[in-house]
């Protein structure tokens, strides 16, 4: 609050370039936060939110409806798995998954099971930064741990370390069915993001993993809860993570790219069975409702952003972008200070040994001409799906230089000669 670090103003932003106050011009590696999936100041997306903002850019949604809504509604249970077919507005990834946790509390309450209360995930993962969502973050490595005491007292099991199907182990499933054999009749939901641990470490692991997961949902009737808030619309290759590994879960979080990064919103979708089973208190409502909830403006860009997208050839693009950050980013294995390299759709990754000095490496990042933000110990890109091969190549160059600097860095261990 008091120390900020050195922060640079943009004026403008373009496509994949974000252009500074001082005129500088930056390729963008984050996607805002994994957002601008189709680059910024998008003609369709402008042009969606001004004929929006004429009609009406805001207007409560209790009691009242309206169509961008209805038609956004209808477009992402379209597009997700077949067993979603209800769906809530929030106005934040964290948001949303508030929701989807009250939803599973709320469905167990009103089928008469009110001790299925708590929550089982995988350590390394990362929900949001609610309360209700920091519960189910990684209790040590993420960034709350400060809050702990506050939290609710949810299961952790080991995350997965299995890659590839090929290498995988049911092993790797040990502790997790322990915990589900003593504990599932206090289960409500398992909660996990699909294949890529985003914001806990940028971690990878496999689809058979997933397969698993649902199949002991199933045996224990335990909800599943796919967190595809930084997966969904494509990231990983496929429009959203699970269908990687041909599950259908019973609630799905999405958020970020739903917008194309242009308005807040995120959206908690359910099956048929968990939303009557909610209803069935008597009631007949979900316990949320926040003032913004739809907020036109928000889904009018967000179908404009998920038209485009099916439009396109974002599949070509993310399958490109990967092919050349696996090109680009391997050498890096050779340098002793990396621990390792993986890449995943359009997510690039470079883990280092030691925790990257953020005051160091980030203006280093910004001389070379690109927005990079590294975090911890991890040097990463996530581009917009629309960058060409010149620009990632200037991404790719900026991270393989930041390497290089690093492994310098620590060689001569004398700050000054950077
Ligand atoms: N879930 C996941 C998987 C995320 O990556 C994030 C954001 N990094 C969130 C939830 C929280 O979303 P928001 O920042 O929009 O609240």
């Amino acid at each position: 609050m008091t120390n900020p670090g050195p922060v640079w103003p943009v004026r403008s932003a373009s496509g994949v370039r974000l252009c500074l106050e001082d005129g500088r011009e930056l390729i963008d590696g984050m996607s805002s936060w994994w957002a601008v999936i189709h680059g910024y100041n998008h003609p369709r997306l402008n042009q969606a939110l001004q004929q929006q903002m004429e009609q009406m850019s805001h207007v409560m949604f209790g009691g009242l409806i309206h169509q961008p809504a209805v038609d956004l509604a209808r477009l992402l249970i379209d597009i997700t798995p077949d067993s979603l077919q209800h769906i809530f507005f929030a106005d934040s990834g964290s948001v949303a998954v508030e929701v989807a946790i009250k939803m599973a509390t709320q469905f167990w309450f009103a089928q008469g099971y009110p001790q299925k209360s708590r929550l089982l995930t995988i350590r390394q993962g990362y929900h949001g930064d609610t309360f209700g969502a920091m519960a189910v973050c990684d209790p040590e490595s993420g960034m709350h741990h400060q809050f702990t005491h506050l939290l609710a007292k949810h299961f952790f099991v080991a995350a997965p370390v299995c890659r590839d199907d090929d290498s995988w182990q049911d092993s790797e499933l040990d502790e997790i069915k322990t915990r589900l054999q003593q504990s599932h009749n206090e289960i409500s939901a398992i909660i996990l993001e699909p294949l890529v641990q985003g914001a806990g470490g940028m971690r990878f692991y496999c689809p058979q993993y997933l397969t698993a997961i649902r199949a002991l949902c199933d045996q224990y009737d335990i909800l599943l809860i796919v967190d595809e808030i930084a997966t969904g619309f494509g990231r990983t290759g496929t429009l959203f993570a699970c269908e990687q590994a041909a599950i259908e879960p019973d609630i799905m979080c999405l958020g970020k790219a739903l917008t194309g990064g242009y308005l807040t919103l995120a959206a908690t979708l359910t099956s048929t069975r968990v939303a009557e089973g909610i209803s069935a208190d008597g009631q007949g409502v979900l316990m949320h409702g926040p003032t913004f909830m739809a907020n036109p403006l928000a889904c009018a860009v967000a179908i404009a952003s998920v038209e485009l997208l099916l439009e396109g050839d974002w599949q070509q693009q993310v399958a490109n972008i990967e092919q050349q950050l696996t090109v680009g980013l391997m050498c890096n294995l050779d340098f002793d200070h990396v621990r390792d390299v993986r890449v995943k759709g359009a997510i690039g990754v470079i883990e280092f040994k030691q925790k990257i000095d953020m005051a160091w490496m980030q203006p280093f990042l910004v001389e070379q001409g690109v927005w990079i933000r590294p975090f911890n110990n991890l040097l990463y890109i996530m581009p917009p799906y629309i960058i060409d091969n010149n620009d990632l190549g200037i991404l790719i160059r900026a991270m393989n230089q930041g390497v290089r600097a690093l492994d310098f860095k620590i060689k001569c261990s004398d700050p000054l000669i950077l």
